[in-house]
């Protein structure tokens, strides 16, 4: 039954680079996240194989297809074939691990036990081919029904290995929906120091598809210590009331509330995750008790930049996460020329984010559709602005910076300064965006009438 299930999800050229390598009389399986997944009714899309064929002779059976050398050493070759490609690993046995990352030795073997206990969760060292069928040698089938996420062997020594097994563990947890067995959770919690000996760009890997996984709010609510372990600046979150009649949560859980209500994509999920990071700061309390975290959106955006470059997120991603996080808490405008405002302020691009964001932040407050009205409004106005082409930004502007010289406005920043002043007029409907009428109007500014 379940083979049938893994039969059938199982794409033709996986079944042919399987029966490949056993006409050649080695042992191969379809392993790990693919084979999980499968029996789980979603649909992989990297399917791993695990051999007895050592690389060389991996080499020699794919002969005929185009192969990347994608970690000999490893024992991994990448195969194509029919379109998809397929990493091809000799069963490993590894060796002792010294820096809690990487394997003092890789040795190869001819066992496919060997191989499966070396994997980092039960649920991820499932096998499968189509004359044996499912192969289970952790009892990976078990804990897949109860949904129980478990360390292959002794939890301690096996996040002592690996630390980044700590990350990847609340990782799956969050993506499958998986409780964590509890000798894992606690060897997870005891040995999340080690973290910190990972490479900071495989934590952000990890932390970015956790914050992208459906289920990401109650890994985060149970297991927050081991984020801070490399983002200590979320601590003060954690139990920072805001006594507001706004809200329902602290900081913390109304970030993760937050965080969970905007699209997957890992722009939106660190721009929430990180966007009231400044709000213990700025917080004061007032007579009646009420908070108030006054200034805190730039505060934020202050306190982000730094750590997403310490987690060495690429620049583009720390321009886009920032300058979101700088205006989240900016009022929806009520008005087409409030909206055009805006929109010469921020950019169409932040004006459509903002949305997003301004309706993932009301999702994780008191009242969770208190602004669907004004973002209805947010919209309409945007679409009716496009539609009509109308002005909002200096490109749009009927003059430019050379007809304003041939006009006789000396180069420099007075050139900018009027572009300003006549963008702001046209927005406010003072003037029409008409080459004429804007140099005309601009006359009677300079000469008013007496
Ligand atoms: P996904 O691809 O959906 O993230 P996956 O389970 O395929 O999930 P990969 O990172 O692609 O994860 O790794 C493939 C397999 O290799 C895993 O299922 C696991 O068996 C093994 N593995 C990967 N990383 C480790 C590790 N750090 N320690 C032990 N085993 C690991
Ligand atoms: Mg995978």
């Amino acid at each position: 039954m379940l083979s049938q299930t893994v039969a059938q999800i199982a794409p033709a050229a996986l079944k042919k680079a399987l029966a490949r390598l056993q006409k050649h009389g080695f042992k191969a399986y379809a392993v790990g996240g693919a084979v999980r997944d499968a029996l789980l009714g979603l649909a992989p899309t990297d399917w791993d194989i695990t051999t007895s064929a050592l690389p060389e002779e991996i080499s020699a059976v794919f002969s005929d297809c185009r192969q990347i050398e994608t970690g000999k050493k490893h024992g991994t070759i990448t195969v194509l074939l029919e379109g998809m490609s397929f990493e091809i690993t000799t069963f490993r046995a590894d060796g002792d691990y010294k820096d809690a990352r990487h394997p003092e030795a890789v040795s190869f073997s001819k066992e496919l036990k060997d191989d499966v206990i070396r994997r980092d969760f039960t649920v991820n060292t499932l096998c499968w081919n189509e004359t044996e069928g499912v192969i289970d040698l952790c009892g990976g089938l078990q804990d897949l029904k109860l949904h129980v996420l478990r360390a292959v062997g002794e939890p301690d020594r096996r996040f002592k290995e690996d630390a980044l097994r700590i990350l990847r563990g609340l990782r799956f947890s969050a993506h499958l929906g998986f409780q964590i067995e509890k000798e894992t959770a606690k060897a997870i919690l005891e040995n999340r120091a080690l973290l910190l000996e990972i490479s900071k760009e495989r934590v952000r890997e990890e932390f970015t598809r956790l914050l992208c996984a459906p289920y990401m709010k109650q890994v985060l609510l149970e297991f927050h210590e081991v984020i801070e372990v490399f983002i200590p600046e979320l601590t003060p979150l954690i139990g920072c009331r805001q006594d507001t009649p706004y809200h329902c949560y602290d900081v913390f859980e109304h970030t993760l509330v937050a965080t969970e209500s905007i699209a997957p994509t890992p722009h939106f999920r660190l721009i929430m995750f990180f966007h009231d990071f400044g709000k213990p700061k700025c917080k004061t309390t007032d007579t009646n008790g009420v908070s108030h975290f006054k200034g805190h959106q730039k505060v934020s955006a202050e306190l982000v930049e730094p750590i997403l470059k310490r987690l060495r997120y690429d620049n583009k991603t720390i321009r886009m996460v920032t300058s979101r996080i700088a205006v989240h808490d900016l009022n929806a405008p009520k008005t087409k020329t409030e909206a055009k405002l805006l929109l010469s302020y921020i950019g169409e691009d932040i004006y459509r984010d903002l949305m997003q964001i301004k309706r993932a932040d009301t999702l994780a407050k008191a009242d969770p559709h208190a602004q669907d009205e004004k973002l209805a409004r947010m919209e309409a106005l945007l679409s009716e602005i496009l539609q009509n082409n109308e002005c909002f930004n200096l490109k749009m502007l009927a003059v430019n910076g050379n007809t304003l010289k041939a006009s006789g406005i000396k180069a420099g920043k007075e050139i900018k300064e009027t572009l300003d002043f006549l963008l702001d007029a046209v927005i406010r409907e003072q003037c029409p965006n008409e080459q004429k009428a804007l140099l005309t109007f601009l006359k009677a500014k300079k000469e008013p009438t007496t």
